[in-house]
This record gives C-alpha cells, sequence and structure tokens, in this order.
C-alpha cells in the first residue's frame, strides 16, 4: 500500500509531485529549521485515488489518524478538545501554483465547547469568536458550497448595525451573535447543522480540497496555464497559528524582490489583528512590510534574515506567507514566486552575477513567451500620454504593459467582445476566481480595490496581462455599468463600451486611446545601441548572447519582401525557411495572371508569363541581396490558380449588368466560364501546389528562371546569393521528380545564356501524410525537406483551419479533447510521428539531408523543444517571432 501521508518533516522541496507546492515546501523550510507550525501532507496519490473511486482509498483514514496523534502529542492537545483545543487548518496545494483556485479552511476544530475553551486559554473571548465565525464561514462556503455571499451579506449587517466598516469594531458579543447566525445560514441553505464533532470537520474538509481539483475555475486555469488535469492536488494539515489575537498579532506576504522590476529590497503587506486571506482580500488598508520594524522589531529582522536564507536556498525570487502570534514569527508558505516577464530576466542576470545560477541556468529561467511579452509596443511618452486622451487616475502599477481596449463590466461580456475580435478591457471593484475567463479574453484588467497582492494582481500577472489595481479614485458600478471617476474637478461617467487605456507600469487609468510605440527591447533587436542602456535590455542582450552561443538548431526567418527579409535578419534570422511568391501574382499584375489562365493557345500563355519573368526576377533580386551569404528558400506557387481571378459573385454581377446595358464584354464572359469552371469544392485539397507546376506548363519553370536569372545577376554584382527552390504539395516522388527535370533544364539554359556558374538546391515541402511516410523515396532526388506543419496539421487531422477553427474547436478546448489547438503548439502524438518518421526515413536514404520547418510552430515555444528533440536543423518562423525562437532552440539544449 503506498505511504499517502508524509509529516512536514519527512519531506522536501523536490517531492511537488506528490506533496505539491506548498506541501513540499513547508516541508522543506521545515527542515531548515524555520518556524513552521507542525503538520503532514495528505499526497496528491491519495486524491487521485479519491477522484477516481469517489471514496477514501483504503488505509487513508488510518494514516491520518496515526498522523493526528502524533501531532497531538507535540502540540500536548487533542483536536477540538474542550478545554484547550487544538485547531489546524486544512489546506489544499498542487504541484502548480494555483493562485485562489483551491480554498483553504483555517480553525478546524472549533465547537461550541471549544470555542469556550479557547476563550479561556487566549484570555480573548473576542479572538475565540472571532476564529469561530471565520471556521463556519469558510466551511460553509468550501466545504457545504454555500454562496460566499449569505455569510458577506450577514457580516456587513453586523458592521452596519455598529456602524462601521471596520472588523475591528465588532466585540466578543457582536461575533458570538454572527456565529448563530451564521449557523442558521448553514441550516438554511445545506440543510444540514454545522459539524460539531473535529474530526468530522476535518474529514470533510480534506474530501472538499480534493474535490476542489475538478471545479470549473480550477479547469479553466490550468487550460489556460496548461497545466495536465489529471496531477490532483495535496492536502496539508497544519496546525493554527493566530494573527488575529489582538494588535501585537498579524499576517502579511513578503517578496523576497519586486516581482514586478526584480528589484531587491522589502516588498510585501503586512495587516494587524487579522487572519489569512484577509492581507490579501483588501478587506482592510494592508500596511507596507517595511513599516513593521516599527511595530516588531524583533519579528521584523527575524523576517528578513527568513528571506535571505530562503533566496540564497532556492536561488531565486521567493514569495512568502506569514503570520506573526503575539510577537512570534511563524512561516507558513513560501514558493519560488511569480514574476513579471521583465523581472525573469533581471533576476535571472543579477542572480547569475550573484554567482548563485549558472549562464545555462539563467537561459532557462527566462522564457520566449516572457521575451514575446516585452516585445509588446508600449504607451507612448514622448507625445505627451495626454494627446487625445485625458488621464483620470492613477492606480497601482500591478502587472506590466499598454492595454487599450473598451470597457467591460463583467466576463462574460468581456469573453463575447474579444470573441468578435474586440480589445476589451475588464473593470472591476476587485476580482475572484470566477472572472477568470473574462480575465484571459481581456486585453487588461482595472480594479478599484486591492494591492500588488491582490487576486487581479497576482493572476495577472501570471498570464503576463496588463493590470492596474487599486485605483481608489474611480467608482466601479457593475450593475449600472457605468465607471465614475473625475477629470480636471469634474465628475465623468464612463459607459460599458468606452475607450480606455491602461498603463501596467505606471499604474495610469486614461480615458481614450493613448498611441503606443515600439519598446525598447524591439529597437535593442532592430540594432539600437543605445537601447542597451536600458537594464533590461542589457539582460535580454546577455541571455541572447548566451542562447545564440548554445544552440543547435539555425533560425530562419518566414519573408516574402526585402523589407522583411532585411527585419528579420537585424532581428537574428540566419536565412529565410519560407520565402512565399503568391504575393508576387498580385496588384497589376493580375491581369498578366489572368491572362496565363485564359491563354487558348501556347503563344498567348507564354507571352503572359514572359511578362510576369521579369518582375519576379526584380523581387527576388532584392530579397537575394537582403539575404545575401544566407539560404533563401523559396516556394513555387502554391495556392489554386482561381484564387488569383475575381470574386465569382462580383464577376457575374458584371456581366449581367454589361449584357442589360447591351454592352457584352468578351474578357469578363471569358474569364466567368474559367472562374466556373475552375471552381472547387475544396481547394485546400485541390488543384495547387506541384501539381500547378505539374499540369500549366511553362509556370514553375518561369519563376525557376526568375529566381536563377535573379541569383546569376547577384553573382555579376559581387553578391553570394544561396538559393534553394522548395515545390510544395509533393505526395509522390514522381510529382517531384517531373518538376525537378523541368528546373535542372532551366538551369542548364540560365548557365548557357548568363555564363555564370550557378548552385543551388532542390527540395521539397513535407506536407501531406503521404510524403511523410514515403520520405525515403522523395529524399532520393530532394536535397532538403522543409516541414509545412500548417498543412501538415490540416491534412492529418482532416479539417481546414478557415473552416473549424470557428466552428468547433472551442467545443473541443472547453471539453478538454485538445488541450491547445494543434496549429499553436505541435500536436507531437500525431502530426509529430509523421514528423519523425520523414525525418528518419529522409535521413536514411541522404544523410545530408537538409531538414526544416517553416509552418507558424516554427515560433512556438513548445514546438521548437519538440523540433530540437527530433533533430531538425532549422526553424523558420515570422520575422517578430525570431527572437523568441532563438531563445527557446538554446533554451531546448540546456539542461533544466
Ligand atoms: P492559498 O493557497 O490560497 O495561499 P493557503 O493554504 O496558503 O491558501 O491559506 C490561506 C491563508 O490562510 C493564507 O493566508 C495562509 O497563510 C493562512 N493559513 C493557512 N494555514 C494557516 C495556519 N495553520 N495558521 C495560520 N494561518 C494559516
Ligand atoms: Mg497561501
Ligand atoms: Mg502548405
Amino acid at each position: 500500500m503506498p505511504k499517502y501521508v508524509y509529516d512536514f518533516a519527512e519531506g522536501n522541496k523536490d517531492l511537488k509531485d506528490l506533496l505539491g507546492g506548498k506541501g513540499a515546501n513547508l516541508a522543506e523550510m521545515t527542515n531548515l529549521g524555520l518556524p513552521v507550525p507542525p503538520g503532514f501532507t495528505i499526497t496528491t496519490e491519495a486524491c487521485r485515488a479519491y477522484l477516481l473511486s469517489g471514496t477514501q482509498p483504503e488505509g487513508l483514514e488510518a494514516e491520518i489518524t496515526t498522523h493526528l496523534a502524533a501531532l497531538e502529542a507535540k502540540m500536548g492537545k487533542r483536536l477540538g478538545q474542550s478545554d484547550d483545543p487544538l485547531l489546524v487548518s486544512v489546506r489544499s496545494g498542487a504541484k502548480h501554483s494555483m493562485p485562489g483556485m483551491m480554498e483553504t479552511v483555517l480553525n478546524i476544530g472549533l465547537n461550541d465547547q471549544s470555542v469556550r475553551g479557547l476563550a479561556a486559554q487566549s484570555g480573548s473571548e473576542r479572538f475565540a469568536f472571532d476564529s469561530y465565525r471565520r471556521l463556519i464561514q469558510m466551511y460553509g462556503k468550501t466545504v457545504l458550497g454555500i454562496d460566499g455571499e449569505h455569510f458577506a451579506h450577514v457580516l456587513d449587517e453586523a458592521k452596519r448595525a455598529k456602524d462601521t466598516t471596520n472588523d475591528l469594531d465588532l466585540d466578543a458579543e457582536d461575533l458570538r451573535k454572527l456565529v448563530e447566525t451564521f449557523k442558521e445560514v448553514i441550516v438554511e441553505h445545506a440543510g444540514r447543522p454545522f459539524p460539531q464533532e473535529p474530526r468530522e470537520q476535518m474529514d470533510l474538509a480534506i474530501r472538499a480540497v480534493f474535490e476542489s481539483w475538478n471545479t470549473d475555475r480550477a479547469v479553466i486555469y490550468r487550460r489556460q496555464e496548461r497545466i495536465p488535469t489529471d496531477l490532483g492536488t495535496a492536502v496539508n494539515v497544519c496546525s493554527m497559528v493566530f494573527g488575529n489575537l489582538g494588535m501585537d498579532s498579524g499576517t502579511g506576504v513578503a517578496f523576497t524582490r519586486d516581482s514586478a522590476s526584480g528589484a531587491q529590497g522589502i516588498y510585501g503587506d503586512y495587516l494587524q489583528n487579522a487572519q489569512g486571506e484577509d492581507v490579501v482580500a483588501g478587506i482592510r488598508n494592508t500596511m507596507q512590510l517595511g513599516d513593521l520594524e516599527k511595530i516588531d522589531e524583533k519579528s521584523y529582522h527575524q523576517l528578513l534574515q527568513i528571506m535571505q536564507t530562503l533566496e540564497e536556498h532556492y536561488r531565486d525570487l521567493c514569495d512568502i506567507e506569514f503570520t506573526i502570534e503575539r510577537g512570534k514569527l511563524w512561516m507558513l508558505q513560501t514558493r519560488v514566486g511569480k514574476r513579471t516577464a521583465a523581472a525573469a530576466f533581471r533576476i535571472a542576470l543579477q542572480l547569475t552575477d550573484q554567482g548563485l545560477i549558472t549562464m545555462d541556468e539563467a537561459v532557462s529561467r527566462v522564457s520566449g513567451a516572457q521575451l514575446a511579452h516585452l516585445m509588446f509596443p508600449r504607451f507612448d511618452d514622448s507625445v505627451g500620454r495626454a494627446h487625445g486622451a485625458q488621464r483620470i487616475a492613477v492606480g497601482i502599477a500591478a502587472s506590466p504593459g499598454a492595454a487599450v481596449g473598451k470597457v467591460v463590466f463583467d466576463s462574460y461580456t468581456a469573453v463575447k467582445w474579444s470573441r468578435s475580435g474586440e480589445s476589451v478591457i475588464l473593470v472591476r471593484r476587485e476580482t475572484n476566481p470566477d472572472d477568470l475567463n473574462g480575465m484571459i479574453a481581456a486585453a487588461g484588467i482595472l480594479t478599484s480595490r486591492g494591492g500588488k497582492t491582490s487576486h487581479a494582481a497576482v493572476v495577472a500577472r501570471g498570464m503576463g496581462k496588463t493590470c492596474v489595481c487599486g485605483v481608489e479614485a474611480i467608482d466601479v458600478d457593475t450593475k449600472k455599468r457605468i465607471l465614475r471617476a473625475s477629470s480636471h474637478g469634474k465628475a465623468i461617467e464612463i459607459h460599458e463600451g468606452d475607450v480606455i487605456s491602461i498603463d501596467g507600469t505606471s499604474g495610469e487609468v486614461f480615458l481614450g486611446e493613448v498611441p503606443v510605440v515600439a519598446s525598447p527591447v524591439v529597437r535593442y533587436f532592430e540594432g539600437d545601441e543605445d537601447a542597451l542602456q536600458d537594464e533590461l535590455v542589457a539582460a535580454v542582450d546577455r541571455v541572447m548572447r548566451h542562447a545564440d552561443g548554445t544552440r543547435r538548431m539555425s533560425v530562419r526567418a518566414n519573408a516574402d519582401t526585402p523589407e522583411d527579409a532585411a527585419r528579420a535578419r537585424r532581428f537574428g534570422a540566419q536565412g529565410i525557411g519560407l520565402c512565399r511568391t503568391e504575393h508576387m501574382f498580385l496588384g497589376e499584375r493580375r491581369v498578366l495572371v489572368e491572362r496565363l489562365i485564359l491563354a487558348d493557345t501556347d503563344a498567348e500563355r507564354e507571352g503572359a508569363l514572359a511578362e510576369l519573368l521579369p518582375l519576379q526576377r526584380d523581387d527576388f533580386t532584392g530579397i537575394l541581396e537582403a539575404m545575401d551569404g544566407l539560404p533563401v528558400t523559396i516556394r513555387l506557387l502554391d495556392p489554386p490558380l482561381h484564387e488569383f481571378l475575381p470574386d465569382i459573385t462580383e464577376l457575374s454581377v458584371r456581366v449581367a449588368v454589361a449584357e442589360a446595358r447591351g454592352e457584352p464584354r468578351e474578357n469578363d464572359l471569358r474569364l466567368l466560364q474559367a472562374v466556373h469552371q475552375m471552381h472547387e469544392q475544396n481547394p485546400m485539397l485541390g488543384l495547387r501546389g506541384v501539381r500547378l507546376g505539374v499540369v500549366i506548363p511553362g509556370l514553375f519553370q518561369m519563376q525557376s528562371r526568375a529566381i536563377l536569372e535573379a541569383a546569376a545577376a547577384r553573382i555579376n554584382a559581387g553578391g553570394v546569393p544561396r538559393v534553394e527552390i522548395m515545390v510544395p504539395l509533393v505526395a509522390n516522388v514522381q510529382e517531384f521528380e517531373t518538376v525537378k527535370l523541368d528546373i535542372i533544364q532551366v538551369a542548364r539554359d540560365v548557365r548557357a545564356e548568363t555564363g555564370v556558374h550557378l548552385e543551388f538546391l532542390i527540395g521539397t515541402m513535407i506536407e501531406l501524410p503521404r510524403a511523410a511516410l514515403t520520405a525515403d523515396q522523395i529524399a532520393e532526388p530532394a536535397e532538403f525537406f522543409s516541414f509545412g506543419t500548417n498543412d501538415l496539421t490540416q491534412t492529418t487531422w482532416g479539417f481546414s483551419r478557415d473552416d473549424v477553427e470557428g466552428a468547433f474547436f472551442s467545443a473541443y478546448l472547453e471539453k478538454g479533447i485538445f488541450g491547445i489547438s494543434p496549429f499553436e503548439s505541435i500536436d507531437v502524438d500525431g502530426v509529430g510521428e509523421l514528423i519523425r518518421i520523414a525525418v528518419e526515413k529522409g535521413r536514411s536514404r541522404r544523410p545530408s539531408l537538409k531538414l526544416g520547418v517553416c509552418g507558424e510552430h516554427g515560433g512556438d515555444p513548445d514546438s521548437v523543444h519538440f523540433f530540437e528533440k527530433v533533430g531538425l536543423d532549422y526553424v523558420s518562423c515570422s520575422p517578430f517571432r525570431v527572437p523568441i525562437a532563438r531563445l527557446e532552440a538554446g533554451r531546448s539544449v540546456v539542461p533544466d
């Protein structure tokens, strides 16, 4: 039988899978000799067993009994003992911290008798009844599932009766009455009385924690954070310490560094005479951690000492929950803290410079997603903030970034509007876990209450979402859907749908749209040396250098124009992995394409192609020049030709109108016939890619000629063009061979005509399952493969992206059929397996085969790690994502 329960002294920080993050770190702190109230942890394995069967696994109850008995012996009192009760908290704690996701019940063991014992022992009746009312409240909400509003309402009434908003103004008698009313609330809403038996309280709370793993908001959070659904949560049973014993007691949170900037210092909040979540729930105004020194110097200095110990021990930013009970400091939680993207980079380098971590570790501690976040535009300082927008308030800068959007007051509207493409700012008095969906959908979050550690702030930072919180100068009326503020002494009302801008770096809130500028990190990538003055940019620079020096794969860009190619190169691209040619058939060139399609005779067709040739040659010359010396993979025309023809309805109308006027237009008529003729039921699976090259005489030859003539011209101009001609949508080797022969003939001709010796590669895209499965055959004539993972995903799954994303993806994501869209991150088991097979088969026939990927997955962090694993030579992605791919390619080879 597995061991289901571990004493805090038995675990350690590396047992997160089994003990959850909270339990593992409580154990670690216990073993470091820090003052942690004794307790034990029930494993995630027990939770999984419980969730599978719906009952406690065999042996769990007995094990809990043994550990509880040991705890009671240690503390010298029994759980709920009438004259001197041992009280415990039952706390959830999964492997990954899920802030506010799962609930905790404090003060378990109190009942109508033991509350008197607690009063006598502590000498404070007020404290005893305050603890009891908290227990009933939390128990009712968490274990019995009663809407917390019912309790909050009663509490508010009690305060109102005393004409106060401060819970400290309630005296023992008020709290005793509150306990009675709370008990009535329980009977009314749960249909049963509050359980008086301490062990029953504990057992039911443990069960409730197990079950909280599957609440909607936990499921949503996991999906957002890509946390697996089957891990389960551990449960910690921890003896209580009391911050609500008077003004010499209190509870607080602390960070070893500023989680928004990374700066070292004293960061945190403290609240006197309070318990548990009070400090983050914003019930009273907290004091800054630094001020604790004035109230309780001894505890303050001990806390600073512990913070340093923890940071050196974890070698990272830690966040901490602590409680002071009548002058004695207790540690209740620590973990490696969440941080903003900017802080992640700064901290990684600061720790490196302090000698705590290596550069490899520094690289592994930042992510491509964080780098992407740093590349978002900022509000433009220089044009004056008030430019067209007026500043209406300043709050707490909780999570950096600039967000502009329409005001919405609830999650539902946030989701609905953002689905229809609107950028929205979710405005709430404060957020709670039920707002999660809206927070995910919103561009930014604005609250009128709560500090840097409020739910909104913590969750927003975790998501990398812009957030301004605690804007006390605004009044949020979610019922009337109005945000009231004042500007230049004048009261203003902002309604749902009005545009506001929020700055998560300064805390400013603007009415209207504030213009944005490129981030300094982007300016650095663009080659602006001055940007390096900025500490953050310098940190990014060092991380990027190390990643570049470490990675095995190279990184190329998907770029179709000389401008894109040049930018990609500045961003560190080592070539072009995909240069599409379809845009070269658009605009004024459409007429030529129409002539090509309508050609009745060889001469007409050749005429059209001959006119396209010099235009394309110029396009290629520009791109090869921008990428001089680096490989450029050019894809021959891929989309179906009818995509270049006018829209069928538009054309029909034109023809009909002309006929009605009695002046029929010959050309339009022919065009309409052609459009009808070429119409396809499933264009994605129709006449496109290599199939065009096979059936449209001269088309691929013209393109190849344009490419090779451009290369010859570059050589004559002293350049070093490295051309790779890529044939799309190949399914079988004969298709490829047919086209390849044509290209080789063209190359011979161009060599003869120009006298320039040309070297280039001819390869193919692998974007059909058949191509992957016959990759050994295709590798014989093909010199390189480039995985077109967008089409490969479509053809493997048998759905077209444009048709399905709107139709059923959200249902699939909701039901957990997809963890994440296979268009966003490579489907390792299916599409990934085809890639693996193609790599293996291709290399077996041609060991020198060059392998890359040019689908959008080339810039997706998780996918990049997969491509490293299967041994591709390079990834290619959009120019803007090149730095992200460089970083992730580096991270994919440094040890974790
Ligand atoms: P969360 O995961 O939401 O942080 P916790 O289990 O840490 O939940 O508990 C919620 C609050 O209760 C925290 O402020 C925590 O410090 C406090 N708390 C938990 N256990 C105890 C205890 N044994 N004594 C005093 N306070 C506690
Ligand atoms: Mg906690
Ligand atoms: Mg394709």
